[in-house]
Parts: structure tokens; sequence; C-alpha cells
């Protein structure tokens, strides 16, 4: 298994209700002995390899049921949270909800909440503050549009999003620490396009983001928290991809959707 072992993580968007859900479930724990290896369960079981969904906000429930009922084997997340605690804050969860439902983690700053929904660095640092310091894991998402690409601004881009999306290193910095922050590199151009970043461009990114760590929390921070790849990943690029020393494993939009789909990504990760 890769030294910071390997995340496969479904972002469902607006997919999949609760009758959806279950039936996504019910087919994942008739293939799961199928199809996955003795060493894929394995590295699951001991969190080398982790399996992650991300439902609509009203299937979590039954999300959760169904993974209970497969021992936790996958873990379930939220696709946004608000930073506050509770409130005024129309059509938002909060964290405390959230952890009260079984929840340990939450997609924040994915490049449809920045362009649909006016989410900007400053509220993905919010709400990665906040997130953090209430023991939730933060997937962070990051990437350039394809302007900002064809106009040589990849890293440039990168730099901003982190610096002001990232806690001070004195603030959530320390919390780096415990690997409970997670980036997700997902070029923007590359999402549900059907067109993936060559694994060359993916490791140039993600060596960017690591060293981007390195520079301002310290070479531990840096090495202890993962950086997915997200953009069109299918089960026929997965392994090349994970392949790059700097990709940790994948967020996956599209090709999480279908039960089958999702095993045959989760056993070429439990083969690296
Ligand atoms: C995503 O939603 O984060 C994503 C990467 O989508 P897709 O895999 O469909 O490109």
């Amino acid at each position: 298994m890769k030294p910071r072992g390997v995340i496969v993580a479904g972002n469902w968007k607006m997919n999949h209700g609760a009758g959806d859900t279950e039936k996504f479930f019910g087919s994942l724990s008739a293939g799961w002995n199928k199809v996955l290896g003795e060493s894929t369960k394995s590295a699951l079981k001991t969190g080398a390899l982790k399996a992650m969904i991300f439902p609509p906000a009203l299937s979590i429930h039954t999300a959760l049921r169904a993974a209970a009922a497969m021992n936790g084997a996958v873990r379930i997340g939220a696709q946004n949270a608000h930073w506050e605690q509770k409130g005024a804050f129309t059509g938002e969860l909060s964290g405390p909800m959230l952890k009260e439902a079984g929840i340990s983690h939450v997609l924040v700053g994915h490049s449809e909440r920045r362009q649909f929904f006016g989410e900007t660095d400053e509220t993905v640092r919010k709400r990665t503050e906040s997130l953090l310091e209430q023991g939730i894991t933060v997937i962070m998402c990051i990437g350039e549009t394809k302007n900002e690409r064809e106009s040589n601004q990849t890293t440039a881009i990168l730099d901003r999003q982190l610096t002001g999306a990232l806690p001070e290193p004195g603030k959530g910095g320390a919390k780096f620490l415990d690997g409970r922050l997670v980036i997700a590199y997902e070029p923007v151009w590359a999402i549900g396009t059907g067109l993936t970043a060559t694994p060359a461009q993916a490791e140039e990114a993600h060596k960017h983001i690591r060293q981007h760590l390195w520079d301002r929390f310290g070479m531990e921070a840096s090495g202890r928290t993962p950086v997915l790849y997200g953009g069109s990943v299918t089960p026929e690029n997965m392994g090349q991809l994970l392949d790059c020393p700097n990709i940790d494993g994948g967020l996956i939009g599209g090709a999480s959707l279908k039960p089958d789909g999702f095993l045959a990504m989760l056993e070429t990760a439990g083969k690296m």
C-alpha cells in the first residue's frame, strides 16, 4: 500500500435519493466478496484503504444504515457544512448535526459550489477551520479552470486557493498533523467532462500542492496530508493515476454512482 494509504471517495452530487441509495448499497454488498480480493478487504479493515461515499443530505441516513450493516466498511460523508454551529442559515447543515447523525467527513469548496453557489476562498477557509476544530475530517477541493491552465496560471491559482483557504499555521495548521485535512486537486476542466488530467499533469499539480504545504506548515504536515485527484476518474484510468507518488486516492463523481464501478476502483486501489 502507498505510504499515506489510499482513499477512494465517491461524490454523488445531486444524485441518488434514498431509494437509489438503498439499491446502490444492496448491489455493493452483493458484489463485495465477488469483486474484492483478500488484500483489498484487509486494507479496508486496517484503514490503509478508505472507501467513502458523499450522498446528498437526504440520503445520508439511508447510507449510514447500509454502511453500518457492512460493518462500517464504507465511510459516509456530507457534501458541505456551514462554519457556524447553529442559527439562521436557511438551507445549510451544521457540524454538530452531522456529527449527531454519525458523519465524520465533509467535502468543502467543491468547484460546483464555487461556480454556482458563490463559494470563495474565504468561505472555504471558514468552513475548513470550523469543521477541523469540531473534529471533522475535511476534504478541501481546489483546482484551476481551462482558461487558467491554458494561460499557465495553474500553480498560481493553486497557491491562491491554498493560501486563502487553509487555516493559518498557528490556528488550524497544527491540526494537519493528524492527517484529518485531505486536499482534493480537481481541475475544473476535467470534472464531469470525460477529460482527465494525464498522470503527468496531475502529478505535477500534486507535487506543487505538497511543496506548498511543506513551505507553510513543514515537512511532517505535508507528508501526512493526503492529496486526492478528481476529474473524470474511472475504473480504467484509476490505476495509472494512483501509480503517481503524490496521488493518494481519487474523488470520483460520475463513476462512483454505479456499484460495480465503485467496487472496481476499490479493487484497483487495494492493489497499490
Ligand atoms: C467530482 O464531482 O468531484 C468529480 C470529480 O466528478 P467526475 O468524476 O464526474 O468528473
